[in-house]
């Protein structure tokens, strides 16, 4: 603690991400893609230190914007591009989200909305999910003061995902605030509602490379929405710093848009091996939560969620394991190559035997 911070950082207990190790583990904790990302990006980092490196980058990011906005078939206009997703909802947060009015969340989702909330000084409102682990679209959409709503599609860590009517249920009812659905984990079997964003301008969806195109290292995300959101984003990212994103994070993530072919293979790989990976849990007598996601929420009615992330970590596998009541029985398990599954799976046989 120290004199010299603010009262917000004072009181901020920061993000706390899963872990990075550096020794070589089975690593199924953050949710990274276990596949390389296409192999255009390798093509395309090759001629990057020649052909970029020493220019700055294009202060508008238009080559990676009109990507973006041929992939989601909207204008470059309608899009926003920053430093991983987290940099796009951080902004959005400042954008949209700092008055006087709370802020709707579902109690259990993306740890990281609570974080910018206490350094925004916005009012969080917090709604149980419903007996069934999902988001209480009900219970968000009932708040009639001006404020916004935000959750994730699929939801972290639990990986429900509501239908695309059901969110346009909730456009419908709420119309006055921004609704801002964060879709980082859309692409492993959930609906996108990018496709609502001409029909509902309060409706900000954010999504990342970092999951379904393999480039968590790289920190590049998006947001899609109207341009009045949009242009509300740029004014805030232009007070910080005037590019958007780097030229490496620009010519890396065209390349990786490109390749349709890798993405669609790498995602249907990522969901066959979840649906296996949830009948062999089952098998073992886990309870799992249906997951659109690539990581399932799992809990043994014998063995506690430590005890397992112990006993899997002395075999040299990491998994999640969250500290908080709600979720101290779980383990969130990150969907790796098949190899990786068969590790967990013969890890979790002699820990449960
Ligand atoms: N949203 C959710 C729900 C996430 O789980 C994550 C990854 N931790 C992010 C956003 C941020 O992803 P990135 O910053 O890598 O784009």
């Amino acid at each position: 603690m120290s004199q010299y911070w603010s009262p917000a950082v004072r009181e901020l207990t920061p993000y706390v991400p899963g872990e990075q190790p550096r020794e070589q583990l089975v690593k199924l904790n953050t949710n990274e893609n276990p596949y390389p990302p296409a192999p255009g990006v390798g093509e395309a980092l090759r001629h990057y230190a020649t052909d970029h490196l020493r220019l700055y980058p294009d202060p508008t990011s238009a080559d990676l914007r009109e990507a973006l906005a041929e992939n989601f078939q909207v204008t470059s206009s309608q899009v926003f591009v920053g430093n991983g997703s987290d940099e796009v909802l951080a902004f959005a947060f400042q954008a949209f989200f700092c008055h006087q009015a709370p802020l709707d969340v579902p109690a259990i989702t993306y740890s990281f909305y609570p974080v910018y909330a206490n350094l925004y000084r916005i009012e969080l409102r917090k709604h149980p999910l419903t007996a069934n682990w999902e988001v209480d679209i009900e219970a968000l959409a009932a708040n009639t003061e001006r404020g916004g709503v935000i959750f994730a599609n699929p939801n972290a860590p639990t990986g429900h995902a509501h239908s695309l009517e059901t969110i346009e249920a909730l456009l419908k009812r709420v119309t006055d605030r921004v609704v801002l659905i964060d879709e980082a984990y859309v692409d492993f079997g959930a609906e996108s509602a990018v496709t609502l964003i001409n029909r509902y301008p309060n409706l900000l969806v954010t999504g990342t490379f970092s999951k379904s195109r393999s480039l968590a290292g790289l920190r590049l995300g998006y947001a899609v929405g109207s341009e009045e959101l949009i242009d509300g984003l740029e004014r805030v990212k232009d007070s910080f710093n005037s590019f958007p994103v780097d030229s490496l994070a620009s010519v890396v993530g065209i390349a990786a848009l490109k390749d349709t072919e890798h993405f669609e293979a790498c995602r249907e790989y990522v969901i066959t091996t979840r649906e296996r990976t949830r009948q062999r849990l089952e098998a073992l007598g886990f309870e799992v939560l249906p997951s659109k996601a690539n990581f399932v929420l799992a809990q043994h009615p014998s063995f506690a969620g430590a005890q397992l992330y112990a006993g899997l970590r002395e075999r040299g596998i990491l998994v999640r394991h969250f500290n908080t009541p709600e979720l101290n029985n779980f383990l969130r398990i990150t969907i790796g190559t098949d190899d990786e599954m068969d590790s967990l799976i013969e890890a979790l046989q002699t820990i449960c035997a």
